[in-house]
């Protein structure tokens, strides 16, 4: 079983305009409904490849009831939400289906207290020591009341259970997270600089490594990832640009090298394997989803090579 953590859960609004236009009333031609943040897109992108997944974090109020519930129909994902009073937060994307451009409205969601999160805590640390547990991905923003060290904390705990644990998040809690030495870190190239100070991808990456991290594979958009980590350095790169709506490639990408990490897998194929699912998410028409088929086309063409780290 495979652990995800999202502290900042969402019941994801999807409106469908025929154009969007500013001062005029629109005419919804399809709404969707779904649970979303990080780890719980993680988790979707992870059981439709076969996995049994852990969902944890935050749920409260009626959107976080009507998130549970949609969860409930998911297929092998299970239901390890932490009760808050506070009401879930939800984000809504306006999609134009003349452009296919998404305009995204994001709540902040509700502030969660001392006694959430110690009952967070101790629920978090029965799970990572739970026989089943393969791997831990913690993802995604921190919601207001939660401590900007939280995510060195799960590391830690997630290091003394000896779970292989994944941190994918930004500004200060990638910075502390980092430096309580997750097994791999995925940032994007934004996150990466701000971490390191650099925009060059390979010093950054390298300097992510000496911060703390065992693995530091960095996500760069269309130029695909750069690994380094114990066993070697690796660039991973898709067939071509994929023209498409890259919202949530990066949770593909993740779900891609966990599913890698916890079939045992050699790093090159879980590289080619992230690339090929991230990519196959760009090229979907609903956000975060992926069709099988092109997945499977991409992952037989995606290149992978040595990326010799170069001193210092
Ligand atoms: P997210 O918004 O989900 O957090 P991110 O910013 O963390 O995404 P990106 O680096 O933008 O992550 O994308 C993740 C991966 O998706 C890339 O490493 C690459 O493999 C794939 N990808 C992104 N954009 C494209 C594209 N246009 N064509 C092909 N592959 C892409
Ligand atoms: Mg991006
Ligand atoms: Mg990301």
């Amino acid at each position: 079983m495979i652990l995800t953590v999202t502290l900042n859960t969402a019941l994801d609004l999807t409106y469908r305009v025929p154009a969007l236009t500013p001062h005029t009333s629109h005419r919804v031609t399809e709404v969707t409904e779904r649970p979303g943040g990080k780890g719980v897109n993680v988790a979707r992108v992870l059981a439709a490849l076969g996995h049994a997944v852990t969902v944890t974090g935050f749920a409260g109020g009626d959107t976080g009831r009507a998130l549970r519930e949609r969860l409930a129909t998911e297929p092998r994902l299970t239901d390890a939400l932490v009760p808050v009073a506070g009401a879930t937060r939800r984000t809504l994307a306006v999609v134009d289906a003349a452009t296919g451009d998404t305009t995204q409205l994001n709540e902040p969601g509700p502030t969660v207290t001392p006694a959430e999160w110690a009952a967070f805590l101790d629920s978090y640390e029965q799970l990572a020591r739970h026989e089943g547990t393969t791997a831990i991905a913690l993802c995604g923003s921190l919601p207001p009341g939660v401590p900007v060290g939280a995510y060195a904390l799960l590391i830690r705990a997630a290091r003394a259970a000896r779970v292989p644990v994944l941190l994918d998040t930004s500004g200060e809690p990638l910075r502390r997270g980092v430096a309580a030495r997750p097994d791999i870190v995925k940032p994007n190239a934004d996150e990466l600089a701000e971490l390191t100070g650099s925009h060059e991808p390979e010093r950054a990456t390298r300097d992510a490594r000496r911060r703390g991290a065992h693995a530091v594979v960095a996500s760069l958009g269309a130029d695909g990832l750069l690994a380094l980590t114990p066993d070697g350095g690796w660039r991973a790169r898709p067939p071509k640009r994929v023209r498409g709506n890259p919202t949530g490639a990066g949770d593909s990408a993740v779900a891609g090298l966990l599913s890698g990490l916890a079939e045992g897998l050699p790093w090159p194929e879980r590289l080619a394997r992230a690339v090929a699912l991230s990519a196959a998410t760009v090229a979907a028409p609903v956000a975060g989803e992926f069709d099988p088929t092109t997945y499977e086309d991409l992952l037989a063409r995606v290149a992978v090579t040595d990326a010799v780290p170069a001193s210092t």
